[in-house]
């Protein structure tokens, strides 16, 4: 589809294009297998001499048409689905890194993503250094070492909603050979395209916003095509150097652009199988068909309730990067000029006993431990998410230990600032 067309075009029509009589809505093909007439044509799959569906558990027609739209909303060369996010950004690493490497990482990113780090990926041997997203161009330089083989950082930090000065962290990678691995998951493609900023490689939670009705777990990787691997090749062998579970091809001389996203698939996805299932695969597609509406809407009134609660004598303090003052602001207006996302971190004065009495008194918003879809929901990620942590090491997540995880959802956004008022009513009392 052409690069002219606009993003809310694209979340609609992207990835799939039916011929005379097709179904109009993308089909779902659910089949395990695909069917060949003669040894050889199955033989050249096998080599990735020809292209061609055999097996779902590495590719399957429903996915790659949800990938493609994806691709395309975030302006990359090709894109793989996962079953999850974890599974995402697990393979967005993987891919490059291994035993006896190192990688960089913020340290404010998801609580899920910074265990898979600092505890999974250690015990792999990949040796993790955790920055501060707000580090200087010394500190991030002095994080590199010899070994370091990528960057990995958030658009917009869940559960703290920092946003990431995405030029300065790529020209900081850029400037040491490595690629900067994002992940776009709160403000999505509608609001911001990392790539546009010099990342390299963007994954998702698909899980929130693009599925965005609370029904769908998966993940994806999107490939800018735009990083030179062979230019560091002896940082990246696995791009660079014959395969030889594949015949000993080259991926950068076999796929160019896309050599990181078809290693992705025919080697991470044909050994650890984390698929995104085709139904699951349809239903993402229904949610990033209004992922533009959605986002228009729920940013709207998430900053109509954001102003609520910075003018509220109760609220100790807010941080919502659409919010005039707020220490995002100035950067947000850069990266994301039409809006960052529903979520918001906030205090009540008074501390977690009066945190939790209000949460307990809400009736619309619901506690969850998830975020950013349909559904208006809070969290307090020291008493929920993240409550093996210390204060201490709360602080050095970026998450202040009073800090509520507040997500807009698509309801009315007065019912949802009365259900605030009632319940901040009842803590106080
Ligand atoms: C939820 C989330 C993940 C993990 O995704 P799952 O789909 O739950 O596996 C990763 N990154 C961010 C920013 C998230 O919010």
């Amino acid at each position: 589809m052409s690069k002219k067309l606009n993003i809310g075009t694209l979340c609609v029509q992207a990835g799939y294009n039916p011929g005379k009589g097709e179904p109009r809505q993308m089909p779902i093909i659910q089949s395990t297998t695909f069917k060949y007439e003669t040894s050889d044509q199955m033989g050249r799959l096998f080599d990735l001499e020809d292209e061609g569906y055999f097996y779902t558990r590495l590719q399957n027609p429903t996915n790659d048409k949800v990938a493609a739209k994806i691709a395309a909303l975030e302006g990359g060369v090709g894109a793989m689905l996962t079953s999850s996010g974890q599974a995402a950004n697990f393979f967005a690493c993987f891919n490059i890194c291994e035993a006896g490497d190192h990688m960089i990482a913020t340290n404010n990113i998801y609580g899920g993503t910074f265990n898979l780090f600092g505890v999974s990926f250690r015990k792999l041997g990949i040796d993790v250094t955790f920055i501060d997203c707000d580090a200087t161009d010394e500190q991030i330089d002095a994080a590199f070492k010899p070994n370091t083989k990528l960057i990995f950082t958030e658009t917009i930090a869940n559960p703290g909603v920092q946003v990431l000065d995405i030029e300065r962290f790529a020209k900081r990678a850029h400037a040491h050979g490595v690629p900067m691995i994002i992940d776009n998951t709160f403000a999505t493609p509608v609001h911001c395209r990392p790539i546009e900023f010099g990342a390299d490689i963007v994954t998702h939670s698909t899980t929130k916003y693009m599925d965005g009705h609370g029904t769908t777990v998966g993940g994806v990787i999107v490939d800018s095509g735009n990083f030179d691997w062979d230019a560091h090749a002896d940082k990246f062998p696995g791009l660079c150097t014959p395969d030889a579970s594949y015949h000993g091809i080259v991926y950068t001389q076999k796929f160019g652009r896309a050599a990181y996203i078809t290693k992705c698939v025919t080697h991470l996805m044909r050994d650890f199988g984390a698929i995104q299932a085709p139904q699951n695969a349809f239903y993402l597609n229904l949610g990033l068909q209004t992922l533009h509406v959605r986002m228009k809407y729920l940013t709207e009134s998430a900053l109509k309730v954001a102003t609520f609660l910075k003018n509220h004598p109760a609220v100790a303090w807010i941080h919502y990067p659409d919010l005039p003052g707020d220490t995002e602001y100035e950067r947000a207006r850069k990266y994301l000029p039409e809006g960052s996302c529903g979520v918001m971190a906030f205090a009540l004065k008074g501390g977690r006993a009066v945190d939790n009495k209000f949460m307990d008194s809400l009736r619309l918003i619901t506690i969850e431990t998830h975020v950013a879809d349909c559904y208006s929901c809070i969290l307090h990620p020291a008493s929920h998410t993240h409550r093996q942590l210390s204060d201490e090491q709360l602080r050095e997540a970026g998450i202040a230990p009073d800090l509520m995880r507040l997500s807009i959802g698509l309801e009315d956004t007065q019912d949802i600032i009365e259900d605030l008022t009632q319940a901040i009513e009842t803590a106080l009392k």
